[in-house]
């Protein structure tokens, strides 16, 4: 890089050179300049000394040869003295003064710078007057000389010197010794420079560099300095450090490469191992969300999609409809053709119900035999269609291992936002229609509102059962069931209360209803077995062994976990499942009578007994009921709780207790309220008595009261 004079100039100001360069001319410019005035002083010294011996030699030659020219009053001669003396260089005038110091005879020399400027000052020619004034300027030397003769004083000789030429004289000489030394200081200088500049400076440049080239990170040429002195043994090092550091480096090279190749090799690992992991984890989250069997959607999945599809509906301020869709018979395919055809067919219908839907539309399985379709953009009618498509599409028979069954569905229709805003209050709604589908076996029903008790009030009673259940807070009241024969105890009914906190006890005729319109029965079905087979093991700890009856739903009748449940409810408080009696309605059992009888079967097949519920209002056929693996009936307490004053129910109750003892069927007769109707059933043989004459439902601690009482007559008696 070429640089502009300035620029060198700049540099080279505080370039390592100029500093000792400058600092030698500074060392010889004192000493030489010092000396030179030194010299200067004793030369200027020695030049007026010599100025004044010349005056003194002047004026005594003078004195000595002027007494004859003064005792004849020569004076022409002693003018000529006095002229001659004054024309000696360096001479400003030479007078003749008397003894009484008066001028006797002068001589000015005219020429002279002082004695010009003097005539021009006072303007005239006395010699005494200018001698006088000429006398006190330094410059001039006033050399005074006696004249003798014979002892005797004549007068005297003044003689005024000018220094002037003489000191002009000295401070050339200077000036010349000056520039003499300057130029001697100049040549040193360049030649200390240039030897300092090869010895020194150049070795130092080549460092430079070579720490450069190391910096940039060359390291292959070395620093060339050819030298013994403290600067060779420098270059010596830097290069020895230099090629350390060389080694240092290409091992450190080789091992970044390794590292570089290591690196290589961990980063396809990780990436092949994060692409692993992502596949795992899409799996996995697939699994997590959908259902193992038939790949659809799962229940939180289905959710999730609710809530997404009721953000985008309110958003766009449409609407959408949901279905909730259950097959019908599932459980009874499943046990009788084994789990293979069951899942086969879960399968199936899976596909068959994708096949009918738009790409847009979920189809998702919540529960066993459950399904749930969410229709975004749909509205009553396209819902509607939709389901008839359904039923459409599941009437060819299904055909597994040459087994060919037909399967129906019943479906719940729900709209957003008519029937709800928020996802549970969809699926609720939609659990309600589809029940009212089953119930009316018409394939749907699209929920409405003026049929269902699902009022907001509704809504809130169901989410306090919710917390009661969940919190162990309902009750179980037993009522006890008289053996008529021999009038001790055949067991107890358990029948459930709400202990509510604001509004007191509440009859299961208020929650149950509600209770059955959600699959919340289940719930709460689970939690009355688990507590009245507690309390069965507590009385049988404690030596009470009597008989529960436990009222069923139809909907824990469609429960496929049912019969799995109690089994491990049964174990886990070692009930003996002989003393466990299950009371199923009439008009229950008559609502699905395949379905039930399949279940039925399974649960007298666990050994525990069976009874017809509120008999006589259901119209059961006699044949079926013949079919039936019931135990027991118990007469509606409709007929018997006034069947002393009405002859069409005592007609009736007679009649049904004659029935079942054909049929080999025990009889209960609940709703007895007096000795009477007692005595009658009595008389009629009826097996089993229940009602308010005998006991009202009590609580567990009241009821072994009751038993304790009634110890005479207590005994267990199976049917
Ligand atoms: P239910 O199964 O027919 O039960 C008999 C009902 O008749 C009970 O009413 C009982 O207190 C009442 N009762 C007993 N003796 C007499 C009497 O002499 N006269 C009159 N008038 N009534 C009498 P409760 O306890 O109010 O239960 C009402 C219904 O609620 C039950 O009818 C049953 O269907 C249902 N229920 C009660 N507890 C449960 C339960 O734990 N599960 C299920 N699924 N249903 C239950
Ligand atoms: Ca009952
Ligand atoms: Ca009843």
């Amino acid at each position: 890089m070429s640089l502009s004079p300035r620029q060198f100039i700049k540099k080279w100001r505080f370039s390592l050179g100029a500093k000792f360069t400058l600092l030698v001319s500074g060392v010889l410019l004192v000493t030489m300049g010092g000396t030179a005035i030194l010299n200067y002083q004793s030369q200027n010294r020695l030049f007026l000394e010599h100025l004044q011996s010349k005056g003194i030699m002047l004026g005594e030659v003078l004195a000595e040869i002027s007494p004859e020219a003064i005792l004849s009053y020569d004076f022409i001669t002693l003018n000529e003295y006095v002229q001659d003396v004054s024309r000696q260089k360096d001479v400003v005038y030479a007078v003749y003064i008397s003894p009484q110091n008066k001028p006797l005879n002068s001589y000015i020399d005219k020429d002279n710078p002082y004695i010009s400027k003097a005539i021009s000052e006072l303007n005239t020619f006395n010699p005494t007057k200018i001698i006088k004034h000429v006398n006190t300027d330094p410059r001039i030397m006033v050399l005074e000389f006696p004249i003798l003769f014979n002892k005797q004083h004549l007068g005297d000789v003044v003689i005024g010197m000018d220094r002037t030429r003489i000191e002009s004289l000295s401070r050339h000489e200077l000036l010349k010794q000056m520039l003499g030394n300057g130029f001697i200081i100049l040549f040193l200088s360049i030649c200390i420079y240039v030897v300092f500049r090869y010895n020194t400076l150049q070795p130092i440049h080549a460092l430079i560099h070579g720490s450069e080239r190391v910096a940039k990170g060359e390291l292959e040429e070395k620093v060339l300095i050819e030298s013994n002195d403290e600067i060779g043994s420098l270059a010596q090092s830097f290069n020895e450090m230099m090629g350390k550091l060389k080694k240092s480096t290409s091992e450190k090279d080789q091992a970044l490469a390794q590292l570089k190749i290591l690196n290589k090799t961990l980063e396809s690992r990780v990436e092949k191992r994060t692409h692993e992991l992502e596949i795992l984890n899409r799996e996995l989250e697939h699994q997590a969300l959908h259902d193992s069997l038939t790949d659809l959607p799962n229940r939180a999945l289905v959710q999730d999609r609710v809530q997404q599809a009721i953000i985008r509906a309110a958003r766009n301020k449409k609407m959408f409809a949901v279905i909730m869709l259950d097959l019908d018979r599932f459980k009874e395919i499943n046990d009788t053709l084994g789990h293979d055809v069951g899942d086969q067919l879960l399968k199936e219908v899976g596909q068959r119900l994708r096949s009918v839907v738009r790409e847009v539309d979920t189809v998702g399985r919540i529960g066993g035999d459950e399904y749930f379709l969410i229709l975004p953009g749909a509205d009553r009618h396209a819902a509607l269609q939709v389901a008839n498509k359904i039923l459409n599409v599941l009437e060819p028979s299904f055909l597994f291992e040459e087994i060919s069954f037909s399967v129906s569905a019943s479906m719940g229709i729900a709209l957003y936002p008519d029937h709800g805003k928020d996802t549970a209050t969809l699926f609720k709604r939609a659990d309600v229609a589809m029940y009212a589908a089953k119930q009316n076996k018409s394939g749907y029903f699209v929920y409405s509102s003026e049929e269902d008790s699902h009022s907001p009030d509704h809504l809130a009673l169901i989410g306090e059962l919710r917390n009661a259940i969940e919190h162990d807070e309902l009750q179980l009241f037993y009522q006890p069931i008289i053996n008529q024969f021999t009038g001790r105890i055949f067991g107890v009914e358990a029948l459930s209360r709400w202990p509510h906190p604001q509004n007191g006890l509440i009859e299961p005729s208020v929650f149950i209803p509600p209770l059955e319109q959600t699959s919340l029965i289940k719930a709460f079905t689970y939690w009355v077995l688990k507590t009245a087979f507690r309390q069965w093991s507590e009385w049988h700890n404690a030596g009470i062994t009597v008989n529960i009856t436990i009222n069923l739903s139809m909907r824990n009748l469609h429960d496929p976990q049912l019969t799995t449940h109690i089994r491990e409810l049964l174990d886990e408080w070692n009930v003996d499942e002989g003393c466990i009696l299950l009371e199923i309605t009439e008009s229950d059992v008559m609502h699905d009578p395949p379905g039930v009888m399949n279940i039925l079967n399974q649960l007298e097949t666990m050994g525990l007994q069976l009874a017809i519920d509120d008999f006589g209002t259901g119209y059961s056929s006699l044949s079926y009921l013949k079919k039936l693996p019931v135990h027991i009936i118990k007469i509606d307490k409709s007929f018997v709780v006034d069947m002393d004053r009405d002859r069409d129910n005592s007609v009736i109750v007679h009649s049904t207790i004659d029935l079942a003892h054909n049929l080999g069927l025990k009889v209960i007769a609940e709703g007895i309220e007096n000795q009477e109707v007692m005595h009658q059933l009595k008389a009629l043989n009826c097996d089993f008595a229940q009602g308010y004459y005998l006991c009202k439902p009590l609580a567990a601690d009241k009821i072994v009261e009751f038993i304790k009482c009634n110890r005479a007559t207590f005994t267990v008696v199976s049917s």
